[in-house]
């Protein structure tokens, strides 16, 4: 699958992927800036004081066991939770998103593709991904978008009058991340994109995955399959019981030997 043109606007690589020698223009960008973040069910506090960066251009991944807080962390990014403490900052300075709703938080460029798809099986391939699409008012731009990803998910075009929950597990994963796409987002949010998909499937959407960011989104990626998220990924956190316990480059947590033991399968 190719992806031809850049969407989610101003998407230059970042300094660190620069470092790696992935890029070769230089460009100064954070993109998403979270500093001591607390969030709490009740009395069950989940997140303890999670700092981390995205910059422009990078896939990150978040990696760590059931329960260590993933899902949380993004359903906060997303707005869907509320932070009892800490600061997210997107975009520069600009952006403050822990005061803000959901609505507005797409509206700024971060879409969210949630654990288990979440498609609505009783509406069609093309009426899931029009959902995506809700604050889109013009309707010449919005079959612009939808052409865009069905070019990027042709089987998605060959489905697009088909019942989301007749699709199979692979396409109603492709269905989600295009309606997250929809929104033309500057940071895609994935959780846990590859849960209960065959292993050739996975590596198709991993490779869509690697397709999107080269196109110039930047992604942010919450995985147990760990092993193939740091071979996916430019840098990663591991998060465990709720706080961040290691970062650094994916291919040194790939070396590394407590994230092999704990992780990786050894
Ligand atoms: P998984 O990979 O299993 O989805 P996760 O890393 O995404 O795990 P979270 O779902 O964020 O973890 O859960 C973090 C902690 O918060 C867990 O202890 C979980 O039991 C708790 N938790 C999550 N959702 C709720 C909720 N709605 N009410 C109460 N506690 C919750």
């Amino acid at each position: 699958m190719r992806i031809q043109h850049t969407r989610g606007g101003d998407q230059t690589p970042s300094p660190r992927l620069c470092a790696e020698g992935v890029c070769s223009r230089a460009r100064i960008g954070m993109l998403l800036k979270i500093e001591n973040l607390e969030v709490s069910y009740g009395a069950i506090k989940a997140l303890h004081g999670v700092t981390l960066e995205i910059d422009r251009g990078e896939i990150v991944t978040l990696i760590g066991s059931n329960g260590a807080g993933k899902t949380t962390l993004l359903r906060t990014i997303s707005g869907l939770l509320r932070p009892t403490q800490g600061t997210i900052r997107f975009n520069g300075a600009g952006s403050q998103l822990e005061d803000l709703p959901p609505h507005e938080i797409v509206r700024l460029g971060i879409s969210h593709s949630p654990e288990g798809r979440q498609v609505f099986a009783n509406l069609t391939t093309r009426e899931n991904l029009l959902l995506g699409a809700y604050q889109q008012k013009s309707k010449s731009e919005l079959q612009k978008d939808m052409k865009h990803v069905f070019e990027q998910f042709p089987v998605l075009a060959e489905r697009r009058e088909q019942k989301a929950g007749t699709l199979s597990g692979g396409e109603q994963q492709m269905l989600a991340i295009g309606r997250a796409l929809m929104s033309r987002p500057k940071l895609l949010l994935l959780d846990e994109p590859s849960l209960g998909l065959a292993p050739l499937i996975v590596r198709k959407i991993f490779q869509i995955i690697r397709d999107i960011n080269a196109a110039g989104t930047t992604v942010f990626l919450v995985e147990q399959n760990a092993k193939q998220a740091l071979a996916l990924a430019h840098r990663a956190y591991v998060l465990q019981t709720g706080r961040v316990i290691k970062s650094d480059l994916a291919k040194n947590l790939l070396e590394d030997p407590d994230v092999k033991e704990a992780y990786l399968g050894g």
